[in-house]
C-alpha cells in the first residue's frame, strides 16, 4: 500500500514539474515574442520650447465623411444593432442577468464608437508648418521637411495623405481618416480593445441566437418552456449570419493589430521606428564586399542603443498615463530617454541612415520587361507573387537593357529608379536584374516604411546645398 502512495507521490510530482516547466517555456515564449526589457536609467524629457500640437485643417466634417470612417462606423452599428435585437429575445431584460448582458454589451459599442472617434478627432498632433528649434544648434540634428516647410521634431514624420508632419507617428489608418501617433495612440488603443472585446461578446450572443432559432421547433415541443423561442424571417437570418461573420472577421483582424501595437507599447517604439531601428542595427553590420574606407565609417558610427525604451513598466506608463481621459504623456516633441542618450540619438542616426542609403545604392542592370502590373510577376512563381511589396509602394515598369539605381530590396524584389526620373519609384523582382546572378548582399532587407515612400525629407545640410 505504503510502495503505492509513494509510487502515485513520484508521479505526481512528475507531472508537477513537467507543468512547472511548461509554464516557465510560456512565459519565456511571451517574454521573447513581447521583447519585455526592465527597467533602466531615465534622463527625463528637457523643458525647452516645445511647439503646440495642431489638430490639422480638416474639419471634423470633412475627417468624418470619408469611405473608411463610414464604414468603419457603419459596420460597429449594424453589428451592435443586429446584435441588440437578438440579445434582448436570447436573454431579455427582465431578468438581472439579460439586463446586464444587454447592457454590458451597450457599453462595448459604445466604448468603441467614442475611442473611434476621439482618435479620428484628435489626430496624431500636428507639428506646425515652419517650426524651428530654439536652440539654433539643434537645428542641424534635425530632419528638415520640405512640404511642411520646416524642421521635424523627434520621432515625427511626415504622412503624405495628412500632408503634414505628424508627431510619434505610427501609421496612417484609413478607418479613422487620420493618423495615429503621439496625441491619439491610447484612443487608437482603446478603440482596437473594445472593438475585440464587444465582438467576441456579439459572437456569443449570436452564436447563441442562432442556436436557439435552429432548434426553436424542439424547445416548442419538449421544452420546458423556460428557453427562449426565437424565430427567425429571412432578412432576420441574413442579418444575423451576416453580423456573426464580420463579427469574427473583425475580432481576428484587430486581435492581431492590438497584439502588434501592445508589442510596440511595451518597447515605446511604433511601426516606423521598429523599422529604423532595424536599419540603424543593419548600417553597423560589415558586409563582405565593404572596403577599407566603409568599414572606417561604420566603425565610427559606434554602438546603436535605442533611445526611448525605458523599460515595460514606465514604457506602457508613457502611453496609458491618463486611463481615464485618454491622455498620453510628453508635449510630443521632447521625450525622456535611456541614460547615455540625447535628444538627437535616433533623429541623428535618421540623418547618417540617408546618406549611409545613398552610398549602398547600386546602379543595376534590367534583363528582361516587367509590366509593372499586380499579375506581372506571377511568371517569376507563386512565392515572387505573393510576396511583392505593395503596400510599401508601387511596381515599376522596366525594360530590358535599362539601368536603374536601386536602393533597397525585400525577399525577391528590389526597390529602385532611373537617375533620370528620380520622383518615380518602385518595386520589381530580382529575377529580371543581374543582381541574382552576381548575388547581392548589400541590398538590405527592409520592411514598409513610411520613411522611404516620401523622400522629400532631407537633412538641414541639404537643405542649404540647394
Ligand atoms: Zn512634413
Ligand atoms: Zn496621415
Amino acid at each position: 500500500m505504503g510502495h503505492t502512495f509513494r509510487i502515485l507521490r513520484r508521479r505526481k510530482s512528475i507531472v508537477d514539474e513537467r507543468i512547472s516547466i511548461r509554464q516557465k517555456k510560456r512565459v519565456g515564449l511571451i517574454k521573447a515574442y513581447f521583447q519585455v526589457s526592465m527597467s533602466c536609467d531615465v534622463v527625463e524629457a528637457p523643458d525647452w520650447p516645445a511647439p503646440e500640437a495642431e489638430v490639422g485643417e480638416k474639419t471634423v466634417f470633412r475627417r468624418m465623411f470619408y469611405f473608411g470612417t463610414i464604414f468603419a462606423f457603419s459596420t460597429i452599428t449594424m453589428i451592435g444593432a443586429v446584435t441588440t435585437f437578438f440579445a434582448l429575445q436570447w436573454m431579455p431584460v427582465t431578468s438581472y442577468m439579460g439586463l446586464f448582458n444587454t447592457l454590458t454589451f451597450l457599453l462595448w459599442n459604445y466604448l468603441t464608437i467614442g475611442n473611434l472617434f476621439n482618435a479620428s478627432f484628435f489626430g496624431p498632433g500636428y507639428v506646425p508648418r515652419g517650426w524651428k528649434p530654439a536652440n539654433k544648434e539643434h537645428e542641424k540634428k534635425l530632419q528638415f521637411c520640405v512640404p511642411c516647410d520646416g524642421f521635424k521634431v523627434p520621432r515625427s514624420h511626415h504622412c503624405s495623405k495628412c500632408n503634414r508632419c505628424c508627431m510619434k507617428m505610427d501609421h496612417h489608418c484609413p478607418w479613422i481618416n487620420n493618423c495615429v501617433g503621439h496625441r491619439n495612440h491610447q484612443y487608437f488603443l482603446r478603440f482596437l480593445f473594445f472593438s475585440v472585446v464587444g465582438c467576441i461578446h456579439a459572437t456569443i450572443i449570436d452564436g447563441f441566437a442562432l442556436y436557439h432559432a435552429f432548434f426553436a421547433g424542439w424547445y416548442q415541443r419538449y421544452g420546458d418552456g423556460t428557453e427562449p423561442i426565437i424565430l427567425l424571417t429571412m432578412y432576420s437570418f441574413i442579418a444575423l449570419i451576416f453580423a456573426i461573420a464580420m463579427a469574427t472577421a473583425v475580432a481576428l483582424a484587430l486581435t492581431f493589430l492590438f497584439v502588434t501595437q501592445l508589442r510596440y507599447v511595451v518597447r515605446n517604439r511604433n511601426g516606423i521606428e521598429d523599422y529604423i531601428h532595424g536599419k540603424s542595427l543593419n548600417m553597423r553590420k560589415v558586409h563582405e564586399n565593404d572596403d577599407e574606407e566603409e568599414i572606417e565609417w561604420i566603425k565610427s558610427l559606434g554602438e546603436w542603443t535605442y533611445p526611448y525604451d525605458l523599460g515595460w513598466k514606465r514604457n506602457c506608463r508613457e502611453v496609458f498615463i491618463g486611463l481615464f481621459d485618454g491622455r498620453t504623456r510628453g508635449n510630443g516633441t521632447w521625450w525622456p530617454v535611456v541614460e547615455g542618450c540625447t535628444q538627437f540619438t535616433f533623429t541623428i542616426d535618421q540623418l547618417l541612415q540617408k546618406q549611409s542609403k545613398r552610398g549602398r545604392a547600386r546602379i543595376i542592370t534590367i534583363g528582361e520587361d516587367f509590366d509593372g502590373t499586380c499579375c506581372g510577376s506571377r511568371r517569376f512563381g507563386w512565392k515572387i507573387w505573393a510576396k511583392q511589396p505593395i503596400i510599401d509602394g508601387k511596381c515599376l515598369k522596366v525594360s530590358a537593357g535599362e539601368t536603374i539605381v536601386a536602393t533597397r530590396g525585400v525577399s525577391g524584389w528590389v526597390y529602385g529608379f532611373r537617375e533620370s526620373e528620380s520622383r518615380n519609384k518602385g518595386w520589381f523582382p530580382i529575377a529580371i536584374t543581374n543582381l541574382k546572378r552576381n548575388g547581392d548582399p548589400k541590398t538590405e532587407e527592409s520592411a514598409s516604411s513610411e520613411e522611404d515612400k516620401t523622400d522629400d525629407t532631407v537633412s538641414s545640410e541639404e537643405k542649404k546645398d540647394q
